[in-house]
């Protein structure tokens, strides 16, 4: 099999192959204890202090199901518009030093949730084929090596995460480039946190990604055989690993060979996948019904309840925001991932103007998050009025923005007097127009006349004349009035 040059090329020859992607996600979710004990469920404490005979498995121990878990899964289940149903714990037995009971508590044939859908702000349904719980391992760290188990002398185990609750999110394979896998993965994190359920942090292993991916000639009404990648730590990551796999696998099938359906670890430094183990030696996990919790069957009002503890997720957001300021939800994206749509939908329904609004926030405000924190939609709806009354110039309203955001007063119109920036009429702005051009007969007749060299020598005169409080703009349009009148 010819492995890939490092090179993370995603050219899939031409249009020739399709990638094809699921994704599944595991998340954990942000309760204060753990699934089955009441151990702390908290990230980055001193190495085994977080744990107890149940998280460790110990003889004679018993696990009781933590209420909040539940809650957060169904709270998943309703955003990513699943059927929520009643579910059965199951053990699925295999060693691994980092599960210290030999078998991992999950949900089987019976999940919580199933048969959901996301939609990606470009507007694609990703189907979700089920989103379950079950509990965390702990987590190993291989010494003495590069950090992979082949060139350690020896791994120590932290049990800390032991028991930590997770639900899975496992996609159907509808996803079609490492774009679509990203946007994915980001849009899925957006709702994972507004339902409250997860911290969203990729970088501690709060949200971690392993994708499956095939390749198949362009049109094919099959899917390929496909291969788990394991091991992508941030977005970019998956986007690479992605393109890397999908190219590896499309030199295997040109080569002649096939792709052998396996399990590949995504090496962040060399930029390539390689094999961590084949499905043919895959375990027999003996699943069996966990015989130590009942069946969990929420009722209608508990079900109902989670429901209404959502608030709106970001699609329903980004098409609020849109309706709002009379755009399409793809374009206000950045909007709502950066939490400033409320902002613009108060400023519109408070009276300002909808394309001055999306600007502002999306430029001036989005630079400066720590400030819009402070930033009241009152405040922003009157500069932005402002500036659409012409009561401010861009330059003018850019400043007075930049001093609410700095948290200098929150009274628009004081920081705007402070600056002497007082309304510059449409008389007062023609009296001096009219001046200028007076002053400047020969350069006006090679205006009028259509050369259009000399249309900033007018407007400087004006800036000069006004010390910049003009509107560019206004200016421009009022010497054109002049030059086709006279
Ligand atoms: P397993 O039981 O081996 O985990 P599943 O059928 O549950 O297999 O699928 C796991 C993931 O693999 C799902 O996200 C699914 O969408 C994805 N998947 C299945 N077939 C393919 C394929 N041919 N190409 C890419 N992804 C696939
Ligand atoms: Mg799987
Ligand atoms: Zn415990």
């Amino acid at each position: 099999m010819s492995e890939r040059e490092a090179s993370g090329a995603g050219a899939l020859d031409g249009a020739r192959y399709e990638i094809v992607v699921g994704l599944e996600v595991h998340c954990e979710l942000r309760t204060r204890t753990k699934l089955f004990c009441g151990c702390p469920n908290s990230f980055g404490d001193e190495p085994n202090t977080n744990i107890c005979p149940v998280c460790l498995g110990l003889p004679g121990s018993l696990p009781v199901l933590n209420r909040q878990a539940v809650e957060y899964a169904m709270r998943i289940g309703e955003a990513l518009h699943c059927q929520v149903r009643p579910s059965i714990f199951h053990r699925k037995n295999y060693f691994y030093p980092d599960m210290p009971k030999d078998y991992q508590v999950s949900q089987y044939d019976e999940p919580i949730n199933v048969e959901g859908w996301l939609e990606l702000p470009a507007g694609k349904r990703i189907g979700i084929t089920r989103a379950h719980m079950e509990e965390d391992t702990g987590k190993s760290t291989h010494m003495g090596g590069a950090g992979r188990i082949g060139d350690a002398t020896h791994s120590l185990v932290d049990y800390n995460r032991a028991g930590v609750p997770l639900v899975e999110i496992v996609s159907e394979p509808d996803i079609r480039s490492a774009d679509e896998a990203r946007a994915y993965v980001s849009e899925l994190r957006a709702i994972l946190v507004a339902t409250g359920a997860s911290d969203g942090k990729m970088e501690e292993g709060s949200l971690r990604v392993d994708a499956n991916v095939s390749v198949r000639p362009a049109h094919s009404a099959t899917f390929g055989t496909r291969c788990e990648i394991k091991n992508m730590n941030s977005l970019r990551s998956l986007g690479r690993a992605i393109d890397y796999e999908a190219a590896r696998q499309v030199d295997v099938l040109q080569a002649g060979g096939r792709v052998v359906q396996e399990t590949r670890h995504w090496n962040e430094d060399e930029g390539r996948t390689s094999s961590m183990r084949s499905k043919e030696e895959a375990y027999d996990y003996r699943y069996f019904p966990e015989p130590d919790l009942v069946p969990l069957v929420p009722d209608e009002a508990w079900r109902e309840s989670a429901r209404c503890a959502l608030p709106p997720m970001p699609g329903e957001r980004r098409r609020a925001l849109a309706e709002a300021a009379g755009t399409d939800p793809a374009s206000v994206a950045l909007l709502v991932e950066l939490d400033l749509d409320g902002l613009v939908v108060e400023a519109v329904a408070a009276g300002a103007d909808a394309r001055i609004a999306l600007n502002r926030a999306a430029n001036e405000v989005a630079a400066d998050l720590e400030g819009a924190r402070r930033l009241s939609p009152a405040s922003f709806a009157k500069v932005v009025s402002m500036e659409a009354a012409a009561k401010l110039t861009a330059t003018q309203a850019k400043q007075v923005l930049a001093a609410l955001l700095a948290g200098e007063s929150d009274d628009p119109e004081a920081i705007a007097a402070r600056r002497g920036f007082e309304a510059m009429d449409t008389t007062a702005l023609e009296i001096v127009i009219d001046e200028v051009i007076a002053a400047n007969p020969e350069p006006w007749e090679r205006f009028k006349g259509g050369d259009p060299k000399v249309a900033g020598l007018f407007v400087g005169q004006v800036m000069k004349r006004t010390k910049g409080k003009a509107d560019g703009k206004a200016v421009t349009s009022i010497l054109r009035e002049r030059a086709g009148g006279g």
